[in-house]
């Protein structure tokens, strides 16, 4: 599962950090092979059941094997297949609350961990291309930081698949989906992104941070699909509520 330490730089922070659990601090046998104590990976669960494979809309009873929503089957998504680690909500949100805005790069083989699980447990196919979801500019700039680029970075050094950066590009400015309604949202997004020929023929995996209506991930799939990408599915690391 834990594909453990592949990299110098992981076997440095290792070192460095004494193997430590990356979310509470507590210290780690040496031979631990995920970065995170029983307790705390207790408190990150891996949705498994109880959701729409399409669209990743929840369901009450999450016992139930996954199976696409009622609107799913009537508008399917561009995408053939989305895969997500768990709810945004709790532990999870938190993580990706700290990466983003507190840019805490220490939790990079915590995230490792997290997306290495979801594409494994999922099964998704090793794809052709990484594509990380872009970020309007104005808060890049002044973050410094893409939350998905980073994603999609720590991800194509574990599995060893190209990274896209420049794939997705914005025709045009956008508000911040944060601030509109599930309708809204469609428009502001729609045609909004164009992807580089380098898609055409490949298998991309979309990556972002959090899925919650989709608006954005459906502009960017199409977009690939449109510059002749064979298929597009998506991994995040949390579905919103
Ligand atoms: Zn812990
Ligand atoms: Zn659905």
């Amino acid at each position: 599962m834990w594909p453990g330490p592949s990299s110098l730089t992981q076997r440095v922070a290792r070192f460095l950090l004494g193997q430590r659990c990356q979310v509470c601090g507590q210290g780690l046998g040496p031979d631990a092979d995920i970065p995170l104590c029983l307790v705390c990976f207790k408190l990150l669960p891996l949705r498994q059941g109880g959701y729409c494979p399409c669209c990743g809309q929840f369901y009450t009873d999450a016992s139930v094997r996954p199976y696409a929503c009622l609107s799913c089957r009537t508008n399917p998504p561009p995408w053939t297949r989305l895969v997500f680690y768990g709810a945004y909500a709790g532990m999870l949100q938190e993580l990706v609350h700290r990466h983003k805005f507190g840019r805490d790069l220490g939790l990079e083989s915590l995230l490792r961990f997290l997306l290495i699980r979801a594409w494994e447990e999922h099964g998704l196919q090793r794809p052709d291309l990484l594509v990380p979801v872009p970020m309007r500019p104005r808060p890049v700039l002044r973050r410094g930081f893409n939350q998905s680029v980073e994603l999609a970075r720590i991800l194509s050094q574990e599995i060893q698949v190209p990274l896209g950066r420049q794939v997705l590009i914005k025709n045009r400015d956008t508000q911040a989906q944060s601030t509109l309604g599930k309708k809204a949202r469609l428009s502001n997004v729609r045609g909004a992104f164009a992807a580089h020929a380098a898609v055409r023929g490949q298998r991309v995996l979309l990556v972002d941070d959090v899925i919650t209506t989709g608006a954005t991930l459906r502009a960017c799939a199409k977009a690939c699909l449109q510059a002749g990408a064979r298929e597009v599915e998506v991994l995040v690391l949390a579905r919103a509520l």
